[in-house]
């Protein structure tokens, strides 16, 4: 069988993993991944991909290359502040290093001083609480759904959840703000329409099956001309007189006003204007890590807390510690890369579009993450042929660049100015990555 002679000559795996560069790396990576790493390699071998003399060197190049984990920092040079697709925010120096340090064991439910069992997270909620002194309390869980849905799990249970037809909102990525509603048992109650929705169509359905009153910040769209809704104050009336709670979510979670962002609700204005319960994320507008935050009346609070679903959608040590660190250090990116100087991005993409022969264009930017969707944050971008972008992508290190109008836009606003050599060498080698594959079309072209 002439045939399976080259399959013949494939080396075993106990073969294989004996290997002095193979064992080396057992420290570093798992017994199971470095098995895949080898079957792999004798499937290729198999498949006649691979000389069965090649695949100890494949197996030992390969592993070289591998790390336990797989996900790859990116530089974010699309404008999008807040990228769904590239985990958000990204977290400051100080989140980063309280992210490392809680990686061990940490007192994050005991008193040091006195050996006891302390309230877990507390320095995370204090932290909270000193951002937003309007709120009594605050509670940590793991996302912005996870709060809302124990918000009406707790306050509505099979009761009904009042809600304006104009907030029936879908965010993305399979968030349905009714559905979510709907698998928590609680039952929905529609007022209004989608563009108006007055005083009088809450006071008509509040009865003895409110649960609570729930007013939705509709972060990802805006709907104008003939438009009516009630305020968190006007609301808050009504919500006294029925004695409901009234909950507020507001997605984005900026503690205080931002002048920058003047329809963006905060957290702070919500509460004084009235709310029971506020919700925001702790990755979008905030900056800091996948968090739900729900801030807001004491009492109503401990409702929430002491509900069971709250220990299933608590949040983790990683979460609390890179949260308060969010909170009590210096200025998030997020922040930075909002309020970044456009003079200042102008001087970096004009220098990089000279270093590498791209063009200085005008780019607006975008906060993204489904807040303040119109509007621009002026800026700048170096413009280059599209066929940039893979090789871009996929480079060392990876960069993320936009692609629009048939061309590859960079926007510095999301990069840290630290990075810019970095982003440098990337883009030579992406460009030169164009010429070697492409014709001298693809490269100059704009298509
Ligand atoms: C983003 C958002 C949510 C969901 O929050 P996650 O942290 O993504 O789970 C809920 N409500 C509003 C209004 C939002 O914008």
């Amino acid at each position: 069988m002439t045939r399976d002679e080259p399959r013949r000559r494939i080396p075993r795996t106990d073969q294989l993993l004996a290997q002095p560069d193979v064992q080396r790396e057992h420290g570093r990576l798992s017994e199971g991944r470095i098995r895949r790493i080898v079957q792999e390699a004798q499937e290729q071998a198999r498949r006649g991909e691979l000389a069965p003399e090649d695949v100890a060197e494949a197996v030992i190049n390969t592993i070289s290359v591998t790390d336990a984990a797989s996900l790859r920092p990116v530089l974010n040079a699309t404008g999008v502040v807040v990228h769904t697709n590239l985990g958000r925010a990204p977290l400051s120096d100080a989140a980063r290093a309280a992210l490392l340090a809680a990686a061990g064991y940490v007192d994050v439910e005991l008193d040091l001083a006195t050996g006891q069992r302390s309230r877990r997270g507390a320095a995370a909620r204090e932290a909270l609480l000193a951002v937003c002194p309007g709120a009594e309390d605050a509670l940590i869980v793991n996302n912005g759904a996870a709060a809302l849905v124990l918000a009406t799990t707790a306050l509505a249970g099979t009761g009904e959840v009042v809600i304006s037809r104009g907030e029936l909102i879908e965010i993305g990525a399979g968030f349905r703000l009714p559905d979510l509603i709907a698998s928590t048992g609680s039952r929905l109650r529609e007022v209004g329409t989608t563009n108006r929705t007055h005083l009088n169509d809450y006071a008509d359905a509040l009865g003895p099956d409110t649960g609570c009153l729930l007013k939705v910040h509709p972060s990802n769209f805006r709907i104008s001309g003939f438009t009516s809704g009630v305020d968190i104050g006007r609301l808050r009336g009504l919500a006294a007189e029925h004695g409901v709670p009234l909950v507020v979510d507001l997605g984005s979670g900026l503690p205080n006003r931002d002048l920058l962002l003047p329809d963006e609700p905060d957290l702070s204005g919500a509460l004084s204007a009235g709310a029971d319960v506020v919700i925001a994320s702790g990755d979008k507008l905030l900056g800091g890590p996948q968090a739900g935050l729900l801030l807001g009346r004491a009492e109503v609070i401990a409702r929430l807390a002491r509900h069971p679903l709250a220990r299933a959608v608590r949040a983790d040590k990683l979460t609390l510690a890179a949260l308060e660190a969010t909170l009590a250090g210096g200025p998030t990116p997020v922040a930075e890369a909002l309020h970044a100087d456009p003079d200042r991005l102008r001087e970096r993409a004009e220098r990089l579009a000279a270093a590498v022969g791209g063009e200085l264009v005008q780019h607006d930017g975008r906060v993204g993450g489904g807040g303040a969707p119109e509007v621009p944050l002026p800026g700048w971008a170096v413009r280059l042929p599209a066929a940039v972008a893979r090789p871009l992508r996929v480079g060392d290190p990876a960069v993320l660049p936009r692609v629009h109008g048939g061309a590859c836009l960079l926007d510095l606003r999301c990069i840290p100015e630290g990075e810019d050599e970095r982003l440098l060498t990337a883009l030579h080698s992406a460009i030169a990555a164009t010429r070697l594959a492409g014709s001298p079309n693809t490269a100059d072209g704009t298509g």
